[in-house]
């Protein structure tokens, strides 16, 4: 860059200014010569020599006494030079990238609970591990109760009383005895007995004081809470089972990255423990909160977990690509092929069929995706105008980018800028699709634009909005004398004033990247 610079300085990079169209008044020829200082110390000098003020060598003006122009012609030698690269603007759909960091936690609705129905003994207890995989109906323990026992020789008893009934007997009598026996079996269902387990009762007629505890469902035996022999109260949990077919990864976001969040958006979840791996998983709820002290969103995602290669507690990288709308906003639809034309589940958003139907885990009829926005035509999403961050120029609030309007010319434009995304910054105005932009060396072309006496970043107000062919540049004379407006106005090449605070568009900040906050395990 110091090359460069003194390479401008000793005139080996040549630039010179494009005449903008012109009245007739000036369109004699070049004027006088112009000397300035390299600091814009002072106003430019007729006369070659030093600056007075800060004793540099002055160096001849580009500028002619033809006026300002939006346009700067660089020669290809002074661009090689000065590595300048252009890259044409695209018209893309708008996505926000958000990346955050969330921990697995277990799918609390496929959590269930083995407790004891009835006051007893822990025989056996046949699952002793934590961990332990189990199928539905699986024996998991003997509880041997003698409250039990005596429940079920009252139902024998019913029973026999039942089918001993004399057929002539009156039927509010068999009324009673039927009610007695139905009664009792009801007894049996609360004190942890399964219907099977009483058809067995029925068919042997011999009561039995132990019970075989039988898993309600498939799953992993996440905790063990009593021991064998254990003597256990009625209610008093022995162990806790989880569905680990699909987990939840909890994520803390920004508000402004949580709001156009979507029901059956799709999050890329990398955990630590697979590192390059990805899993996909889809957005199931979006707090609708703020959380007050972390300025947070709560946001739930579904992993889906069938090969049992996620684990409860792991650190995830999330990567959510939310579409937006040209502005910001949310869009009305959004495309993703793994849902186009398909049907989800209303509550389980990673089950998803082609036809309607069931949803296999809560029964739910599922619902086209397209009810959720998810359209089926991938041109449906809103186009925006997306340049590469690095052809921003940034000063306080103002924008510019140079366009390449012919081989070697380029055209200074004031952006109007939408949100900045991971494909680059979107410009609302000022650029068109497809024009090619400086997005490297826009400094350089900005700096001799300024030295050239022409509109620049600093002062971008006289720069062409649009392909500026039809607008004719200012009619401004070249002030010549001392006047203190002059200085003023007289924009330095380099370097910039220490109080303009001037932004790099590669540093604007993309999004949230950080460890959310984890909520406390069984609150949510
Ligand atoms: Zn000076
Ligand atoms: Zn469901």
């Amino acid at each position: 860059i110091a090359f460069i610079g003194v390479a401008q300085r000793l005139g080996w990079i040549q630039v010179e200014t494009v005449a903008a169209k012109k009245t007739s008044a000036s369109a004699d020829g070049k004027g006088e010569a112009l000397y300035i200082c390299p600091m814009m110390c002072t106003p430019p000098q007729k006369e070659p020599g030093r600056c007075p003020v800060c004793a540099m060598e002055l160096v001849k003006s580009n500028q002619d006494s033809r006026g300002p122009s939006t346009e700067i012609t660089i020669k290809p030698a002074a661009r090689r030079l000065a590595n300048i690269a252009t890259a044409p603007a695209k018209a893309a759909p708008v996505t926000r990238r958000v990346r955050v960091v969330g921990r697995l936690q277990y799918d609390e609705g496929s959590l269930k609970t083995i407790a004891a129905y009835v006051d007893g003994r822990l025989e056996k207890l046949s699952i002793d591990y934590t961990g332990a995989v189990v199928e539905k109906g699986d024996r998991l323990g003997v509880l041997y109760s003698p409250r039990l026992y005596s429940a079920q020789v009252e139902f024998l008893l019913a029973k026999r009383a039942v089918d001993r009934l004399d057929p002539a007997a009156r039927s509010s009598t068999r009324q009673a005895n039927v009610n007695l026996f139905e009664n009792a079996r009801q007894r049996l269902i609360e004190l942890g007995m399964t219907p099977s387990q009483i058809t067995q009762l029925e068919q042997s007629g011999r009561a039995d004081s132990r019970l075989a505890l039988l898993a309600p469902m498939s799953g992993t035996v996440i905790r063990k809470l009593a021991v064998e022999g254990q003597y256990v109260k009625e209610g008093q949990s022995i162990y806790q089972l989880a569905d680990l077919s699909s987990l939840w990864l909890m994520l803390e976001l920004f508000p402004e990255d949580a709001a156009a969040l979507r029901y059956g958006l799709r999050v890329d979840a990398e955990v630590q423990s697979f590192p390059g791996k990805r899993f996909s998983g889809r957005v199931v709820f979006v707090d609708p909160c703020v959380e007050s002290k972390t300025r947070t969103v709560s946001v739930r995602v579904v992993l889906p977990n069938e090969r049992g290669l996620l684990r409860v507690g792991d650190y995830a990288r999330a990567t959510i690509e939310v579409p937006l709308s040209p502005d910001g906003g949310p869009v009305e639809h959004c495309y993703d092929p793994e849902l186009a034309g398909k049907w989800i589940g209303p509550k389980h958003p990673h089950i998803v069929q082609d036809q309607p139907g069931r949803c296999r885990i809560c029964g739910a009829a599922l619902v086209a995706a397209a009810d959720f926005g998810f359209t089926g035509e991938p041109a449906a999403q809103p186009e925006a105008v997306l340049i590469p961050r690095s052809a921003v120029l940034h000063v306080g609030d103002h924008a510019v980018a140079y366009v390449e309007t012919q081989p070697g010319v380029f055209q200074l434009r004031r952006l109007t800028v939408g949100p900045i995304t991971a494909q680059g910054v979107v410009v609302l105005d000022g650029i068109r699709a497809g024009e090619e932009v400086a997005v490297q060396g826009a400094f350089l072309i900005d700096s001799q634009m300024q030295l050239a006496g022409n509109p620049s970043l600093l002062d971008p107000e006289k720069a062409g909005d649009a392909p500026s062919e039809d607008v004719p540049a200012p009619d401004i004379p070249l002030p010549g004398g001392m006047e203190m407006e002059v200085a003023e106005e007289a924009a330095p090449a380099v370097p910039i004033p220490s109080d303009m605070e001037l932004v790099p568009a590669n540093e604007a900040p993309e999004s949230s990247q950080r460890v959310g906050r984890l909520p406390e395990e069984g609150t949510r």
